[in-house]
């Protein structure tokens, strides 16, 4: 999980639109425009676990509307989530952290730690302890590790692509500590585009990042991350 800027594009104001029209009809909040918009905010990827091969997307309230009608139609209230999160979270976990207003990765911090099989283990890391800072941290478990049978096996799958990203972004970053300096440069903008935003689960890389800075302090500068 990541921040992401709820900004204004031309988008966003076609789905506010779209949405002021629904909500007169008692209509429905998931337009196509409410989903071009949401895709392009958070950079097709599922809010919650970061996923983007993700076949099935659905359209989320952070805060359950239960029959609330402002809060159905609210534009800020509506986040773009994979049915594996969306179907894990439903209104258990309320208050979350809202990754629209504040800085997630200073809230929590991302780590994957062991490798293969039983040694291997996701870590999400409080530091901070607010009830919305613990909810979001109890979900996460949840959605990278399952509760029921049909959940677990979502939850490993899920698992399976996260390694698999990880790997692969370790192995550059690896490359990148030995490369000569002019073959450097190319995997400079290789590892840049891991650590954008638009990065599936750029909040593990991020992290990995920020635990070995002192080996990395050239990557470090890549991390768009006032504080931290
Ligand atoms: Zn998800």
């Amino acid at each position: 999980m990541i921040r992401v800027e709820r900004r204004e594009t031309e988008k966003s104001k076609e789905a506010i639109d779209s949405l002021k029209r629904e909500k007169s009809k008692n209509g429905s909040y998931n337009t196509l425009e409410v989903n071009k918009a949401l895709r392009e905010m958070f950079h097709g990827k599922c809010y919650i676990c970061e996923n983007k091969q993700v076949t099935s997307f659905q359209i989320e309230h952070l805060n359950p509307h239960r029959g609330n009608v402002d809060l159905k139609y609210d534009w800020n209230n509506l986040f773009l989530v994979c049915a594996h999160c969306n179907n894990t979270k439903l209104d258990r976990f309320a208050p979350i952290l809202d990754c629209t207003k504040e800085n997630i990765e200073e809230l929590i911090a991302f780590r994957k730690k062991g490798y293969f099989g039983t040694d291997e283990k996701l870590i999400f890391d409080m530091l901070d302890f607010r009830i919305e800072t613990q909810n979001t941290v109890k979900l996460l478990q949840e959605v990278y590790y399952g509760s029921t049978a049909q959940k677990k096996m979502e939850a490993a799958i899920l698992r399976r692509i996260l390694r698999k990203e990880l790997s692969e972004f370790k192995e550059y970053v690896r490359e990148y500590k030995e490369a000569e300096e002019e073959e450097k440069e190319d995997l400079r903008c290789l590892l840049q585009q891991h650590l954008k935003d638009s990065s599936p689960f750029a909040a593990f890389k991020r992290w990995l990042i920020r635990d070995n800075k002192e080996a990395y302090p050239d990557l470090f500068m890549y991390i768009d991350c006032g504080n931290c």
